[in-house]
């Protein structure tokens, strides 16, 4: 893991210091911290992709963040703003600002971008967001293990509730979706094919590719849990999560080369790819296994009411002609969609099946079929995948009812606050809703939420996303 940097620096022993300190507040000061964090967690929950509101959640971003870097964080607007204006909103000298920013920045807690020399800003969502990138890389300006430890309680004692928070009860639009081995879909005609089911194509179109630890795994492992013994470092980020990461020393950076390599291993191990839900410009691919990702294995308990991540457009199909019965792609198949059925006379032996409401389409069972039997063939409909991320955003807010947040970032404007109200009574009348949610008027509309999003003045950005 030889790029990975350890943080030795003096905020780093600040932020561990002040940790320290907790246990010996007085009743007063422990009542101001627990405000604090309780109005950060409110302010994260104002995305519609959000996290519990439990206790569990709330200790693990007084580990995170400093009371003076929530207090900040908490005042934050939706959207990107420069140090200047978050300073002024926030009531800090512009110098206080910028420091408690860029260490914020460090940690993977913001994201920040260059404009002509200025830095902006943008609070990231917990998930995805700074739950994974705090243990992105193996770092001691974070008590990882610590965070770790309290991760693995909201998954285990509010699973209900964080993937109602995350996902929604039965929600289309998802910030995941699986891309299938691009082996598994030989055979298909290259129209069914689009750039954006090629996983090496969008490797090849990112303008920067690096590799992090799976969070999920490094999240298991700091807790002495022996899932699985696939490796840590193969997540890659893409394109701009590159760039701001690698400013940041989270991850490493990889050529062109190693990402091919990397994609390619990937593949040996069987592990699954799940990628940002988009067409254009995606910001990371997860590469997954049913041992540690809870994404993954959801696909297993299909009673429960969460459609996690988006299937590939292509499902696993096979030939029976070519099948021998080996039974490999049922030991392949990450979430047991493939069982092994006994065959009538006059065949013999066993043959598998392939249960299609649970298959994602990732096509690791075709990799492990060695007589070319099973391969990926186009699912009935289409998957729909947003253009970009303001769109996938902009349809998620949509479908659970918080477009009004959306589109207007900032609460601490009046004039917003008044706007916001007004759309609030719009956009949750259930007509105006089903209305913009049908397929043809919603890709116009969120054209049109796109050209008008381009033509502000943080138009520039959405070069970047
Ligand atoms: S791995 Fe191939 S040959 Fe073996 S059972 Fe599966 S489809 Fe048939
Ligand atoms: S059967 Fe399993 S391994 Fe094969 S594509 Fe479906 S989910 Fe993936």
């Amino acid at each position: 893991m030889g790029g990975n940097h350890h943080h030795d620096s003096g905020h780093s022993h600040d932020h561990l210091h002040h940790h320290h300190e907790h246990g010996g507040d007085h009743h007063g000061r422990q009542a101001q911290d627990s405000s604090v964090y309780d109005r950060l967690l409110k302010r994260i929950s104002a995305n519609p992709v959000t996290v519990p509101k439990s206790p569990s959640v709330k200790k693990a971003l007084a580990l995170l963040f400093s009371r003076e870097e929530a207090e900040l964080a908490c005042r934050m607007p939706g959207g990107l703003e420069n140090t200047a204006a978050i300073a002024k909103i926030a009531g800090l000298p512009y110098q206080k600002a910028e420091k408690l920013l860029e260490n914020m920045a460090d940690r993977g807690l913001l994201f920040d971008f260059d404009r002509n020399g200025e830095k902006y800003y943008l609070l990231l969502p917990a998930i995805p967001g700074f739950v994974e990138f705090s243990l992105a890389t193996p770092r001691n300006d974070i008590p990882q293990k610590e965070v770790a430890a309290l991760w693995k309680q909201v998954r285990e004692n509010d699973h209900y509730e964080l993937f109602r928070s995350l996902f929604g009860i039965n929600m289309e639009t998802q910030f995941g979706r699986i891309v299938s081995y691009e082996d598994a879909l030989r055979g298909n005609p290259a129209q069914e094919v689009c750039s954006y089911d090629r996983v090496s194509q969008l490797i090849e179109e990112s303008k920067a590719v690096g590799v992090v630890y799976c969070h999920c795994r490094h999240e298991r492992r700091l807790n002495g849990e022996e899932t699985c013994s696939h490796p840590l470092e193969v997540c890659m980020t893409l394109g701009v999560t590159t760039e701001v990461f690698s400013r940041h020393h989270i991850g490493r950076r990889l050529d062109k080369s190693e990402a091919r390599e990397l994609l390619a291993r990937t593949e040996e191990l069987g592990l699954v790819h799940m990628l940002d839900n988009v067409r254009s410009k995606p910001a990371f691919m997860c590469n997954c296994c049913s041992c540690a990702c809870d994404m993954v294995r959801s696909f297993q308990t299909p009673d429960e009411p969460f459609h996690v991540v988006m299937t590939s457009n292509f499902i696993a199909q096979i030939d029976a002609s070519a099948c021998t019965g080996c039974g490999k792609c049922a030991k392949a198949c990450p979430i047991g969609a493939i069982s092994l059925k006994k065959q009538f006379p006059p065949r013999e032996g066993l043959r598998p099946l392939v249960d299609e409401s649970i298959c994602f389409g990732c096509g690791v069972c075709s990799k492990s079929c060695k007589k070319e039997a099973l391969r990926l063939a186009a699912r009935p409909q289409r998957v729909i995948t947003p253009e970009t991320a303001l769109h996938r955003m902009a349809l998620t807010a949509l479908e659970r009812g918080q477009f009004q947040d959306f589109i207007l970032a900032n609460p601490s404007n009046l004039t917003q606050k008044t706007a916001k109200a007004l759309l609030k009574a719009i956009f949750t009348f259930p007509p105006v809703k089903r209305l913009l949610l049908q397929k043809e008027i919603n890709s116009k509309f969120l054209d049109f939420l796109y050209d008008s999003a381009k033509k502000s003045k943080m138009g520039w950005a959405l070069d970047l996303l």
